[in-house]
């Protein structure tokens, strides 16, 4: 399997909220893999013609005092073994949080390509609002809205030349 993107960061960043864009007009084969801890949803989306999978990680995330030891590092590893390119969401609203950090450890020593998508970049007032995720040293930060679509056209160009 190639052309597989998997989508990663802590919850409620709004990684459903891309992934069901990246799919949008194929929700019919939309698959969902369920097991103990590593429930994940596989979708298949095309930009510019080329087609792709999509895993969308963490949808069954339960509170708990360590949720990252808990569910969030499994999903990584899934992400990071099954993926050719991963997107690494963070919330430009909250900023960076320690389990940001935490996702951004484990991302940082696989060899898999990673772009941070910095989500919720709404409106042009919060442009600017992701530089401080350059610290996390991924290189270029792609702002987007995963509700209205904005910058994901940028984010897919890239993204579909790591395959
Ligand atoms: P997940 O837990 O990372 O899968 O996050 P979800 O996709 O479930 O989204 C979490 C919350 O953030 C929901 O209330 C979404 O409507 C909201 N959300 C997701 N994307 C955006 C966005 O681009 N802008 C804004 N303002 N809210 C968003
Ligand atoms: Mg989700």
């Amino acid at each position: 399997m190639s052309n597989i993107i998997a989508i990663v960061g802590r919850p409620n960043v709004g990684k459903s909220t891309l992934f069901n864009r990246l799919t949008e007009s194929n929700q019919a084969i939309v698959k969902e893999v369920s097991g103990v801890t590593r429930d994940r949803i596989y979708g298949r989306g095309e930009w510019n013609g080329i087609p792709f999978s999509v895993i969308d990680t963490g949808g069954y995330v339960k509170g708990s005092d360590d949720i990252f030891e808990g569910e969030i590092r499994k999903q990584v590893e899934i992400a990071i073994d099954e993926a050719n390119v991963i997107v690494f969401v963070v919330d430009v609203m909250t900023g960076i949080t320690d389990l940001d950090e935490k996702v951004a450890g484990m991302l940082r020593k696989s060899k898999k390509k990673v772009f941070i998508a910095a989500n919720k970049v709404d409106n042009t007032e919060r442009i600017g609002l992701s530089s401080e995720f350059y610290s996390f040293g991924f290189g270029e930060i792609f702002d987007i809205s995963a509700v209205n679509g904005s910058g994901t056209g940028e984010l897919l160009d890239e993204l579909v030349q790591h395959f």
